[in-house]
């Protein structure tokens, strides 16, 4: 296929260099395979380092992708070299159409074959949902819980819903899908006295407890340096109860991985201030209104609404993939956390989809 000139929407930066067909490739070598798509903004929790507790400005409904939309971006993505798509949000079962989402997207075959489908959710819908969301052709679950303390939890999530999360894990657990993994932020002085229980509590459900450094992408803007726990700090915490031995293979996956007293259970860490891991980043996301992104961090979106719903009513696959290309080739070699100038984004986490 030829090289497509880049033209992009105003609200994009533009590029005047083509970049080249094949696999979807950044100026850096890096190829991207995983799309990460959020399906809303909306949530049913308020973790305190994602949203604020009232005022949220919501994406206005109208924007927000439909399901036919989502698929025709899914299947151009496929088509370019995404194998894996991971939904997510906001909360992504709060999707009524979450079960029709799977369904379509699993149906996707790459040129590599059939594509992955994965989910990261607050587990509180899944006992609802998860044997549709199985039978439909999800593959893999993340689900996030930062504390198995009922105080605690509410304080965090401002919601009084552990039960209905533990529900959802249990569901989880006793389903085929496999690995699972539980998300968890630790946070100095609201559960980094916890970590080896939450760890308990993942492998008592054949799970991995992955632990998120806090990133500065909470829509308050309240991140701290000095506040956030480290990688290293979570290590030590643990290594005090468990030999620690770190598994070799990382690739491009974001997180660390130790095996706990020789195995069979393992713990990750996913240290994204610490320890930045995008030189090996293969991942690009959609938000739900219909905004490419080429990082978590970025300050700039590439708009496909232009192409989505272009004036003779049909998407413009030709136009969707050169958006798609010229946001992989517009990325920058890593983040900016670390550096005096970094500006957050202004999306919070829940509108960027995490
Ligand atoms: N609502 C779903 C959930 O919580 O799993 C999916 C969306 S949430 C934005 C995805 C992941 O981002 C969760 O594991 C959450 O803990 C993580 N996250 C949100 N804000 C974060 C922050 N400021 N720093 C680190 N991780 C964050
Ligand atoms: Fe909702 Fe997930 Fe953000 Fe928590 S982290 S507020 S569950 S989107």
């Amino acid at each position: 296929m030829a090289a497509i000139p880049v033209t992009i929407a105003p609200r994009t930066p533009t590029t005047t260099v083509a970049p080249p067909a094949g696999a979807l490739v950044d100026t850096h070598g890096r190829i991207h395979r995983d799309l990460r798509i959020s399906l809303t903004d909306r949530c049913s929790l308020r973790c305190t380092y994602c949203m604020p507790e009232q005022g949220n400005e919501w994406l206005a409904r109208s924007s927000i992708l439909t399901l036919d939309e989502i698929e025709t971006v899914a299947r151009v993505a496929a088509g370019a070299g995404i194998t894996t798509f991971r939904l997510t949000g906001g909360e992504p079962l709060l999707r009524n159409d979450i079960v029709e989402v799977v369904r379509r997207l699993s149906r996707i075959e790459a040129p590599s074959g059939p594509v992955t489908i994965a989910m990261t959710t607050n587990g509180i819908r899944l006992p609802e949902f998860l044997p549709a969301l199985i039978d439909a052709g999800l593959h893999r679950l993340n689900i996030s819980i930062d504390t198995i303390r009922r105080d605690r939890f509410h304080d965090l999530t401002r919601r009084d819903r552990l039960d209905d999360v533990l529900l959802g894990i249990a569901a989880a657990a006793a389903s085929p899908l496999r690995p699972l993994k539980l998300n968890a932020v630790a946070m100095r002085g609201v559960n980094d006295d916890e970590l080896v229980d939450l760890v308990e509590f993942a492998t008592a459900h054949d799970a991995q407890l992955r632990f998120i450094e806090q990133m500065p992408l909470d829509a308050g803007h309240t991140w701290d340096r000095q506040t956030m726990v480290t990688r290293d700090e979570i290590l030590d915490s643990l290594s005090a109860r468990w030999r620690l031995d770190p598994i070799p293979g990382r690739g491009g996956a974001p997180a660390e991985t130790w095996m706990l007293d020789g195995g069979p259970h393992t713990v990750g860490v996913i240290a994204s201030v610490t320890a930045p891991f995008c030189g090996n980043c293969d991942r690009l996301r959609l938000t739900a209104d219909g905004q490419l992104r080429n990082c978590l961090f970025s300050t700039s979106e590439f708009d496909l609404i232009p192409v989505l719903r272009s004036s003779d009513g049909n998407p413009d696959a030709a136009g969707i993939e050169s958006v798609l290309r010229a946001c992989v080739w517009g990325k920058l070699p890593g983040h900016a956390i670390n550096d005096p100038s970094f500006l957050q984004p202004a999306r919070g986490m829940n509108a960027i989809g995490g």
